[in-house]
């Protein structure tokens, strides 16, 4: 798992889009196009074929589309010449119980963050577009790392999950992709698909993006009422907690984001975990360096995900990003 990588390739030019210029006068400023919608297969060849330039890079969303997802498109932006969002509620990776039929819909106000940040094509089909013949027989196997944490709770997710980031790449051929931090163990098994499969596509990782009170945000967090939503601070409190402990070894950081966790007892948590970032393995209490604190749990009705990557050792804490790809 990784840090955000620099975004550009050594040498790259910074995309001439006008959402990446900066105005020397905001009235001077001309309105940013808006991007290219491709509903179909055939609109998005067609679309994608005009993109002559290889450098094409894809936001992968599921719409809901809040200031992480336009962080992650600014920074594809600034770094390629042209930036592909999809916005797909992939059916494959949500479980019977899940909440598909409910997940928060916005596609307006998604087209316009896409507009703002500059995108270039966006691609919004249908399940029946993207899986013609109904579920897919074969299908990417994420293997042992994607049975344990959310994979423990949510059986199946993250083959579903690579199976569509799979087809969604060969789609739009894209040279790059952005993926959020919010979703580590997620981003971990892209990078190792890519990596064990040959996927000619380079993984960027983007870190968390928060409310200003520490919340990670999220689609979900729609679903929260406001109790809930002040109950639910307790999860990035609590990873807070444990990165201020890093000095002291991996127990005293689990110890102290638990002591957050068990003061909210409305927070249902799943798991809480200090684990080694490539292997999602608990760190052992003599090791030092980085580590992935990570947190699940229940508020409401809504589960919600976070974590910290954090640097255990004598000038411990919490670390933006990881260092290593
Ligand atoms: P989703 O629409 O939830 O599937 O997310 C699409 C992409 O945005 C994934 O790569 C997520 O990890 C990323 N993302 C979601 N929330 C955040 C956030 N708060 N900060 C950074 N990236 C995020």
């Amino acid at each position: 798992m990784t840090a955000a990588q620099p975004a550009a390739q050594p040498g790259a030019q910074p995309a001439a889009h006008p959402a990446a210029q900066p105005a020397a006068h905001p009235a001077a400023q001309p309105a940013p196009p808006t991007p290219v919608l491709a509903r179909t297969r055939d609109e998005l060849r067609e679309a994608r074929a005009r993109l002559d330039d290889g450098d094409v890079a894809v936001v992968m969303t599921m719409g809901a589309l809040h200031q992480g997802h336009a962080t992650l498109i600014r920074q594809a932006r600034a770094a390629h010449q042209h930036v592909v969002v999809t916005i797909f509620l992939n059916p494959l990776q949500f479980g019977p119980k899940e909440d598909l039929s409910r997940y928060p819909r916005t596609f307006d106000a998604d087209l316009q963050i896409c507009t703002d940040a500059g995108v270039d094509l966006v691609f919004a089909p249908t399940p029946d577009v993207v899986y013609p013949e109904g579920d897919p027989g074969v299908r990417i196997s994420a293997g042992p790392l994607g049975d344990v944490l959310e994979g423990q709770s949510r059986p199946g997710h993250f083959d579903g999950m690579l199976t569509v980031v799979a087809k969604l790449m060969h789609l739009t051929r894209c040279s790059a992709a952005y993926f959020g931090q919010k979703d580590a163990q997620q981003l971990l098994l892209i990078r190792r698909m890519c990596r064990d499969l040959d996927f000619p596509v380079r993984v960027v990782s983007v870190p968390t993006v928060r409310e200003p009170d520490g919340l990670a945000m999220s689609s979900r967090n729609t679903y929260l009422t406001p109790s809930d939503r002040e109950t639910a601070l307790c999860l990035s409190a609590a990873l807070r907690a444990g990165a201020a402990a890093a000095g002291e070894g991996p127990s005293a950081v689990r110890r102290a984001a638990r002591a957050v966790l068990v003061r909210e007892p409305l927070a249902l948590v799943d798991y809480l975990v200090l684990v080694h970032p490539d292997t999602l393995e608990d760190v052992p209490e003599w090791y030092r360096g980085e580590a992935l604190l990570a947190v699940a749990g229940r508020v409401g009705t809504t589960r919600l995900i976070d974590n910290l990557p954090v640097l255990l050792g004598p000038d411990g804490g919490a670390l933006e990003t990881f260092s290593q790809p």
